[in-house]
């Protein structure tokens, strides 16, 4: 049982997670921002089922990268190997991590576009009270899909070491809980080059226009290249749901994605 959850602990982002929340949470309450307890609660008990998800969906991924490569005869060797080239891990991995950016990117623009997989993303876009557990707030098939919509087909063609993926890990896990933080903080001209909260929160905004730009976790770079870029504006955007809908509690967040009508929704106020 112990070897289990010690197994557990090292298979997933766990540690990362809670010490980057740990961290920007602290930095919420010592700049006082009003961010209801209740709500990071949720957030934080919905990130175990997106944990377990990622940890029993890790195996999957792995087998069907084994499968592809076997099918295309390339027997275990990515075309590109990153480390190969790049000697230093912190760098490889911002490359590795700006290479998934661009994938991320092209399928986050499709979570807006089509409706089955908005169904999913919108649980994402629920938050109204953005905060540093805002970042788990987000239904756990969402994180299947992404792995093989967007790490998969990057893993077939880039290898890297354990030693990159433990730095991307890390660098991927402090920007996205930094992303979602009710920090009002930006990085004036070099907004466009890394995530900011005060960036991030114009992609949560409840005005359609707005929210269907910065799509970039990490690299704003690609919003910039693909002309979906809006720089950090000082207004305080409303953020939520285009519809206007809210999802209130635990089970909502859950089981969004699969209800025909979205009957335990309230009106925003
Ligand atoms: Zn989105
Ligand atoms: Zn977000």
């Amino acid at each position: 049982m112990l070897d289990t959850l010690r197994h557990f602990v090292n298979q997933t982002p766990l540690t990362l997670w809670a010490a980057a929340i740990v961290v920007f949470t602290a930095a919420e309450l010592v700049t006082r921002q009003p961010v209801p307890w209740r709500r990071r609660l949720v957030n934080l008990v919905n990130g175990s089922a997106v944990l377990l998800a990622i940890f029993f969906a890790g195996p999957i991924v792995a087998g069907t990268l084994h499968w592809l490569k076997r099918s295309l005869g390339l027997v275990y060797n990515p075309p590109f190997m990153l480390d190969f080239y790049v000697q230093s891990a912190p760098l490889a991995a911002l490359i590795f991590l700006l290479a998934y950016d661009l994938g991320y990117y092209w399928f986050h623009r499709l979570q807006h576009a089509a409706p089955l997989l908005w169904r999913v993303h919108a649980v994402h876009h629920s938050e109204t009270d953005l905060n540093a557990t805002s970042y788990v707030r987000q239904h756990f098939v969402e994180n299947v899909l992404q792995s093989f919509a967007v790490m998969v087909p990057l893993l077939m063609v880039v290898s890297v070491m354990p030693r990159t993926i433990a730095w991307a890990a890390l660098i991927s896990a402090t920007a996205q809980f930094f992303a979602h933080a009710a920090l009002p903080i930006h990085f004036g001209p070099l907004s466009a080059v890394f995530i900011s909260p005060r960036l991030h929160r114009i992609h949560h905004s409840a005005d359609r226009a707005e929210s269907d730009s910065n799509y970039a976790s990490m690299f704003p770079l690609w919003d910039v290249l693909f002309r979906t870029y809006r720089p950090p504006s000082s207004r305080p955007e409303r953020t939520g749901l285009h519809s206007g809908e809210r999802l209130v509690g635990l089970w909502p967040l859950l089981s969004s994605p699969f209800r025909r009508r979205q009957t335990t929704t309230t009106p925003m106020t």
